[in-house]
Order: structure tokens, then C-alpha cells, then sequence
């Protein structure tokens, strides 16, 4: 019996022809004169001289490759097209080739453990992380591209991760993967043991551990269908999702919106979850966050209802 190539080989072998298109000095140059021009587009001669490639028959070659879809010849000229400016955000990203550091920086929020200022920081292997300086605790860590630190002040920087991340976050738990577009599955899971069994699949997972929120007793996964994306968002962050919630935070004087995901309880505190059934799995989530008692439930299909006072 012969073995049907899987769905991901031949995603891997289209994949692997497309890149081969880019494996060449000149063709990468020929997309980067593209972005530098006028609406995208230059005459063959023009982007001949803007690579500086003397060799005509070489240049031609070499633009043929690229022709049909990361670049189309149009009455403007030889056009950038989607698939070439994805390979140039790609770039610019800076995750393939950059290595910059940020910080400390001291943040104005402090650790929810301990009282002490919090402090951001980001390192070579593309990870942001919030986290006390005295105590150690860790509020929050998510990837964060390089690019995210370039041109911008430290409070920016700090600013921006926050914002990106609550983007990202939301597109995932909305089951739309922020990097490929493709499906997320997404499932409430959890290392608690009920009666003896695991309620979720956590504990197979040892990536797991080095999770920030690995004390929280329930968790999302998000796993998209389609590329590598798979990872864990705190449950609290259905509820900013959700602008009934947002509304309701907002009349309880909570900005949930303003204020940064680590200083929201309801996101970093496992303590403001708890599960009230695994079948089908019911989690409340607590808001530690307002003065008045108040919380949410959110379901297996991660729909939100406010809880009802007893
Ligand atoms: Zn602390
Ligand atoms: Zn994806």
C-alpha cells in the first residue's frame, strides 16, 4: 500500500518551490526597489538600474522567477504584488535577522504577588516579559516581533506589545489564526484533577510548564489547523472579547480597554477563575479588578453571561 502524501508534505513542497523563487541575492533586491518605488511598480530599465544589475539576460532571468505572483507586469510597469509584499513584511518583521534587547524598563503597575513595580523586558529570542523584579512572578510573556521596537520610546514599545497582544489574542479566540488566517481550534483546558482523571491535556504538554500562566487552573488553547500556531491564552481574556462585558466593567469603573493586560486581574490572577462544571465545561471568572462583586461565566463555546447574584 502506498502511503498518500499528507496535506501538510505537499503544503511543505509548495512552500518549499515558493521559497526557492526567493533563494537568490537579486530577487530579494528586485522586491526591495519595488516596495522603494512609486506605487509599487517600475519599467524594466528602471528596476534594472535601481538593482544595478549589469548582466541584462541574468536580470531577466532572474525577474521571470518572480513573475506571476510576487511580481505582474502591468501597464505601470513590473508591480509588486500581495505575495511579495508578505515576503517583505515577513522580512521587516526582523524575527529572521534582528536580535535587539530592550529594557528593564520599570512600569507604573506592580506585582499583584508582592506590591513591588513591575518591569518589561525583551530579549533576543523575540519574547517580551513582564515581571516582578523583586519576587520574580511572572504577569505576562508573548512573543513579540522586532520590528515592534524599532523607532520607538521604551514606554511605546511597552505600550505597543500591549496592544498587539490583545490583537493577536482576540483574532485566535475568535477562531481566525493571526499569522496564516486558517482555522483555530480552540478548547477551555485544564491540569486539575477531578475525581482522580485530568480534566484537560495540559499535562501531556511540557511546553506547558514554561507557561507564565501555568498556575492557572483552566486555560484556552488555541491551535490553528493550518500553520505552527498553537498556544495558550488566559481565559479572562474571552471576557474582552465581549462588549456587553466591556460595558458592564466600564459602569463598575474599569477601563479594561486602557488598562494593560497585566494589571488586569481577571487576566493574570488565577485565583479569579474557578471551574464550576467540566461537562460540559462552565468556568467563572471572578473581577477582582471593581469594587462591587462581580462575574462572568464563560462556556465550552466561549460564550460569555454574566453571573447572576445568588
Ligand atoms: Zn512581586
Ligand atoms: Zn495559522
Amino acid at each position: 500500500m502506498i502511503d498518500e502524501p499528507s496535506p501538510r508534505a505537499e503544503t511543505a513542497s509548495d512552500a518549499e518551490s515558493a521559497f526557492k523563487i526567493l533563494s537568490h541575492d537579486l530577487r530579494l533586491e528586485i522586491l526591495l526597489a519595488l516596495w522603494d518605488a512609486r506605487d509599487y511598480a517600475l519599467s524594466f530599465s528602471e528596476l534594472r538600474k535601481a538593482v544595478g544589475e549589469r548582466d541584462s539576460g541574468s536580470f531577466n532571468y532572474h525577474l521571470e522567477q518572480l513573475q506571476d505572483h510576487f511580481v505582474m507586469k502591468t501597464d505601470r510597469g513590473y508591480e509588486l504584488q500581495y505575495p511579495g509584499h508578505r515576503v517583505l513584511d515577513a522580512i521587516q518583521s526582523g524575527v529572521f535577522h534582528e536580535e535587539t534587547s530592550v529594557g528593564p524598563v520599570d512600569l507604573e503597575e506592580t506585582c499583584r504577588d508582592c506590591g513591588e513595580p513591575l518591569a518589561f523586558e525583551y530579549g533576543a529570542d523575540c519574547i517580551a516579559r513582564i515581571r516582578c523584579s523583586d519576587c520574580g512572578n511572572r504577569a505576562l510573556e508573548w512573543p513579540f516581533d522586532p520590528g515592534g521596537t524599532a523607532g520607538r520610546e521604551p514606554e511605546a514599545i511597552v505600550a505597543a506589545f500591549d496592544r498587539r497582544t490583545r490583537l493577536i489574542w482576540a483574532c485566535a479566540l475568535d477562531g481566525i489564526c493571526p499569522f496564516c488566517a486558517g482555522r483555530v481550534e480552540r478548547e477551555l483546558t485544564s491540569h486539575v484533577h477531578e475525581q482522580g482523571a485530568c480534566v484537560g491535556v495540559i499535562e501531556q504538554l511540557e511546553r506547558y510548564d514554561e507557561y507564565f500562566a501555568r498556575d492557572h487552573p483552566i486555560i484556552t488553547s488555541v491551535d490553528c489547523n493550518r500553520c505552527s500556531f498553537y498556544s495558550f491564552v488566559p481565559v479572562g481574556v474571552v471576557l474582552l472579547n465581549d462588549m456587553v462585558v466591556a460595558s458592564r466593567l466600564h459602569d463598575a469603573g474599569l477601563d479594561a480597554e486602557a488598562t494593560p493586560l497585566w494589571d488586569l486581574g481577571f487576566v493574570v490572577d488565577a485565583a479569579a477563575l474557578s471551574i464550576e462544571e467540566t461537562d460540559p465545561m462552565r468556568i467563572e471568572v471572578a473581577i477582582p479588578d471593581v469594587d462591587e462583586e462581580l462575574a462572568f461565566t464563560v462556556d465550552e463555546e466561549l460564550a460569555v453571561t454574566r453571573k447572576s447574584a445568588p
